[in-house]
């Protein structure tokens, strides 16, 4: 899991910010004081989860955000989290001992079937 924190205006509503990777998750910081980088946002705690398509979209390069009650003119933090392509379990052969990814279906090496 990786988060970026990134600050954004509003404007006529919404706000727009050019993000290069869409997140997977986008939480709205509440707190007076900046987040720091490795916060752990909790929700109605420090935070607010905001869910995607009620309170922002992707759209192309950039993450357009519209959370409820968020006022025009005001910067808000939003914290940007990333769930990175989680590595399947790796599995060891029973008969060889090589170590295999978690989807083999048989040992690459001996050919034992796992
Ligand atoms: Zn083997």
């Amino acid at each position: 899991m990786r988060q970026e924190l990134i600050q954004v205006e509003v404007g006529g509503g919404l706000a727009f910010a050019e993000v290069e990777e869409k997140p997977d998750c986008v939480w709205r910081w509440q707190l007076q004081e900046p987040p720091k980088q490795d916060v752990t946002p909790v929700h109605l705690v420090n935070a607010q989860l905001e869910d995607e398509v009620h309170d922002w979209r992707w759209n192309d390069g950039g993450l357009v955000f519209k959370g409820r009650g968020i006022k025009h003119g005001q910067s808000y933090w939003l914290i940007l989290q990333y769930k990175d392509g989680e590595e399947p379990g790796q599995v060891e052969c029973s008969s060889c001992g090589t170590t295999l990814p978690g989807t083999a279906n048989f040992c690459m090496t001996c050919g034992t079937e796992l």
